[in-house]
């Protein structure tokens, strides 16, 4: 099956004073026509890295793509010249991004910035790009859009704020959306509003979302497939459901177990995982969790484990998923202890 978009094999390094960040390892994804995956990793994973890549944002130097591709509708994104990717980003694809105070421009009146982005990909005429600009406003549930497309940024709360900044990325129609944590800045009511808005727009204008998030409870809000980023390399794949109900890396365990818990149930506090995140100056070669690891093996610092499958489109790079691995029961028997 062909995908609408595949990432292969893709690294980024970063060049700096102190060394080579080799901050995307050998990364592989894809996304299909109208789903939503999101890519869930606490903050130095290479999460945001992997799609600024995407999108054609990482400045070279001091970023190298060392190797891999880009397919979409099979063509190679990283190969093509700046005009022609420019002509992708904004009508193919979009991004909205964290903080939409400072990504809108304070001095312009926001249907005009919702303008701006039509006339640039579109090719019609201002009294249409209003009209489509008008259109977009009240497609993201803002009220008296005809009204709101002559205020500025201020006169918006965070929330709407968010959804100009949404209106502004999918006001070209593109085929893929890219939300890079885009609910962090916003209290819990308008995240959920947002999050919902983000679905029915999926469902509406059958568009496929990238969701670049740390927080998992966003994820089972959300999306449909999760790949889950640690040190540089996507640790474990597969759909929601399965990746919440049959996690098979310990990474993921430890963040299931961070999900904060506002049940005031006592045995479900939050807990964090100790240790911290691998140098990616010289990233173990082994498997990038193993110093904070309490399964770790002999094995697991000196070779990066493969994709292990486990289950329908399920795959978890650890070394417990090998036949021959110790049971998990039989390790906590013998006195380890899951994160
Ligand atoms: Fe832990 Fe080894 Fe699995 Fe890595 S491969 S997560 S160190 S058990």
């Amino acid at each position: 099956m062909t995908h609408l978009l595949e990432v292969n094999n893709l690294q980024v390094n970063f060049k700096t004073y102190g060394g080579e960040v080799k901050a995307v390892r050998d990364v592989s994804f894809h996304l299909d026509k109208g789903e939503i995956l999101a890519i869930v990793g606490e903050s130095g994973s290479g999460k945001s890295v992997t799609v600024q890549t995407l999108m054609g944002l990482i400045p070279t130097p001091p970023g190298k793509i060392k190797n891999g591709e880009i397919l979409f509708e099979g063509q190679d994104l990283l190969k093509l010249s700046k005009k022609a990717m420019r002509q992708v980003k904004g009508s193919k694809m979009s991004m909205v991004f964290q903080d939409p105070m400072t990504s809108l421009n304070p001095t312009m009146k926001v249907g005009k910035q919702i303008e701006e982005s039509i006339l640039t990909h579109q090719n019609v005429s201002k009294s249409e790009a209003k009209e489509k600009a008008i259109e977009m406003i009240r497609l993201v549930g803002i009220n008296n859009p005809q009204e709101r497309h002559g205020q500025y940024p201020h006169e918006f709360s965070g929330g709407m704020r968010q959804r100009i900044m949404t209106a502004i990325a999918l006001a070209c129609r593109p085929d893929i959306l890219i939300a890079d944590e885009p609910t962090t800045a916003l209290d819990v009511t308008i995240q959920a509003q947002v999050l919902d808005l983000m679905k029915d727009l999926k469902d509406d204008l059958d568009t496929s979302i990238l969701l670049i998030t740390h927080d998992l409870g966003v994820v089972a809000e959300t999306a449909e497939r999760v790949a889950v980023m640690y040190g540089g390399v996507i640790v474990e794949t597969g759909t929601v459901e399965e990746i919440f109900e049959n996690p098979r890396h310990p990474y993921t365990w430890g963040l299931l177990e961070s999900i904060p818990d506002v049940t005031g149930d006592e045995k479900k506090r939050l807990l964090p995982i100790e240790g911290s995140p691998p140098d990616l100056f010289s990233p173990p070669k082994g498997c990038p969790f193993a110093p904070r690891c309490k399964f770790a093996m002999e094995i697991c610092a000196e070779e990066m484990p493969p994709p292990f499958e486990a289950g329908d489109g399920h795959e978890a790079k650890c070394w417990l998923n090998d036949p021959r691995a110790p049971q998990v029961e039989d390790l906590i028997a013998a006195g380890r202890e899951p994160s």
